[in-house]
């Protein structure tokens, strides 16, 4: 059962904890978590903790969502890419707060229940594609904005850089992912292409993985 009190003090923790931006509030207060979330952990949709979402995947802590929208300053006017659309939940976020969304996810499975969800809540601004999100989506590009769901392993993947505009933020987790806790860089590009980066905080991604699955049915 989804009880309202717990997702009060859900968003309550989030301003404690240093969500204090009021748009970011106000969209996590009107998004649904619990129709990301499997059957099996629906009481725990508003907990503030990482829930398993299918092929290995996890959807992410609402802290971190909400860290993370606050770091990339989205507005109604612009374009936005997403890698790793996992449950979808993140995305449809942002899809609130920006003009157009684009999402990669690796696994079809996970991006078909996604697309669904994105159609249930009326939002027809999600653009949704099958692919491996190191290669960004050079049709598309540039992006006002990019934000990675998953650890690149080492370092920033010049590719996603160079599809964002001059003037555009990344926000990113990088680092090894066995075990350990990975950086959230917040990268400015600035007007002459130049990226400067920003070490947020510590967090704990699933690894941006290289290619497509195997017989992804
Ligand atoms: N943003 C998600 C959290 C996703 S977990 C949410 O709100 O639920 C990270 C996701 O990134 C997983 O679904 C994983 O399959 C995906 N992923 C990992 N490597 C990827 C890659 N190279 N390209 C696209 N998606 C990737």
């Amino acid at each position: 059962m989804i009880d309202e009190t717990h997702k009060a003090q859900l968003i309550m923790e989030l301003r404690r904890q240093g969500v204090a931006d009021q748009r970011v509030l106000e969209v996590m207060e009107r998004i649904p978590r619990e129709l990301f979330v499997e059957d099996l952990y629906q009481d725990q949709s508003y907990a503030n903790r990482a829930l398993p979402i299918g092929c290995g995947q996890t959807i992410s802590q609402p802290l971190v969502v909400g860290q993370m929208t606050q770091a990339l300053q989205v507005d109604k006017r612009m374009k936005v890419l997403e890698i790793g659309t996992g449950s979808g939940y993140q995305a449809s976020i942002l899809a609130r707060l920006c003009r157009r969304l684009y999402t990669i996810e690796r696994h079809r499975p996970l991006l078909r229940v996604a697309e669904a969800r994105f159609r249930q809540l009326g939002l027809h601004n999600i653009h949704t594609i099958i692919g491996d999100g190191n290669r960004g989506w050079p049709e598309q590009a540039p992006f006002d904005r990019i934000m990675v769901t998953a650890a690149a392993a080492s370092e920033i993947p010049q590719t996603l850089l160079d599809q964002l505009k001059p003037g555009g933020i990344m926000i990113l987790p990088v680092g090894p992912t066995a075990g350990q806790d990975q950086d959230l860089l917040r990268v400015l590009k600035d007007e002459d292409g130049q990226a400067h980066v920003e070490r947020l905080f510590p967090v704990r991604f699933v690894p941006l993985v290289e290619g497509l699955p195997v017989g992804n049915g």
